[in-house]
């Protein structure tokens, strides 16, 4: 499960395929393959384990796929959410958009790197060489994203809900040098903060924790940024978002995780518990990451 699907399901985004399956994080494994897709290059066979992400086709012509930028397709469609996702026992994707999963680890603990985990990782590349850096929300991207940052060398500095002691103690264990509320400031400027919270508010906090430097939006939805001081921006400080990801962020994304090794932490829910869990996932009572387990 991933925040996005709060956001579909509330429908702060505007153009979901009803009525829908949600879900955008699958791991399974393949029960059959389509004629197309059999005569493939890479064809899938049956019983191969396999991922299936957020981008589900691109149209490939567009300006931005021939510019290697497939996750800014004019066209895109999505899993969970213009193409039916994964709270199912069975699922239909294109077969060039799943990415090969090897037998090594646990279905439920490889789910939260089919999205949280690599739009983190493009998230993170996006702050450069910032060897401080903050992660505000500490949810299921950031504490993946935490493990990829403290194996970079970088140092993590944890922003969770103000109080949020469970979520700090997650984060430390994880390898953050720092861990606190997001009303909280450490006691060093950062290089670089990625905003996984979807709080607009968090914006100029996070502008006025970082030194000149930028600020990187990794949600699909946040609410209004409120306005601010230019001088908090002064100083060629940048903020920027990151959408959606392209089939070359997943594959890095699958062979460093499995190189750490990543260890994701899950809540394991039922499939006819997904409302329960979804609620679990809007009142921050999920610890890592919630996923559905048919
Ligand atoms: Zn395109
Ligand atoms: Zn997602």
């Amino acid at each position: 499960m991933c925040r996005t699907d709060l956001h579909v399901v509330d429908g702060e985004l505007s153009d979901p395929k009803l009525p829908l399956v949600l879900g955008h994080e699958i791991v399974g494994r393949v029960r059959a393959v389509g004629a197309r897709a059999a005569s493939g290059s890479s064809a899938p066979t049956v019983g191969a384990r396999v991922g299936v992400p957020w981008l589900g086709f691109t149209c490939g012509a567009c300006e931005h796929c021939r510019a290697g930028r497939e996750n800014l397709c004019d066209r895109a469609r999505f899993t969970g959410y213009t193409i039916d996702g994964g709270y199912a026992e069975r699922a239909v994707a294109d077969a060039r958009y799943v990415f090969p999963l090897d037998e090594r680890g646990d279905a439920a603990e490889l789910a939260p790197l089919l999205c949280a985990g690599l739009i983190g990782n493009r998230a993170l590349r996006l702050c450069g060489d910032a060897r401080r850096v903050g992660l505000y929300g500490f949810g299921a991207a950031a504490h993946v994203i935490a493990q990829v940052a403290a194996f970079q060398g970088r140092e993590v500095y944890a922003f969770t809900r103000p109080g949020d002691r469970e979520a700090q103690a997650l984060a430390r264990s994880l390898g953050a040098v720092w861990a606190g509320g997001s009303d909280e400031r450490p006691a060093h400027a950062l290089d670089g903060a990625i905003l996984f919270a979807p709080i607009g508010a968090l914006v100029p906090t996070a502008l006025a924790a970082v030194r000149k430097a930028g600020v990187v939006c990794a949600g699909i939805h946040m609410s209004d940024i409120p306005s601010f001081p230019y001088a908090l921006l002064w100083g060629e400080r940048v903020v920027r978002s990151v959408a959606n990801l392209t089939r070359a962020d997943g594959e890095a994304l699958l062979a460093l995780a499995a190189r750490i090794p990543v260890r994701t932490h899950v809540q394991r829910y039922a499939l006819a518990s997904a409302n329960e869990a979804l609620a679990d996932l809007r009142h921050g009572r999920v610890c890592g990451a919630a996923v559905l387990v048919p």
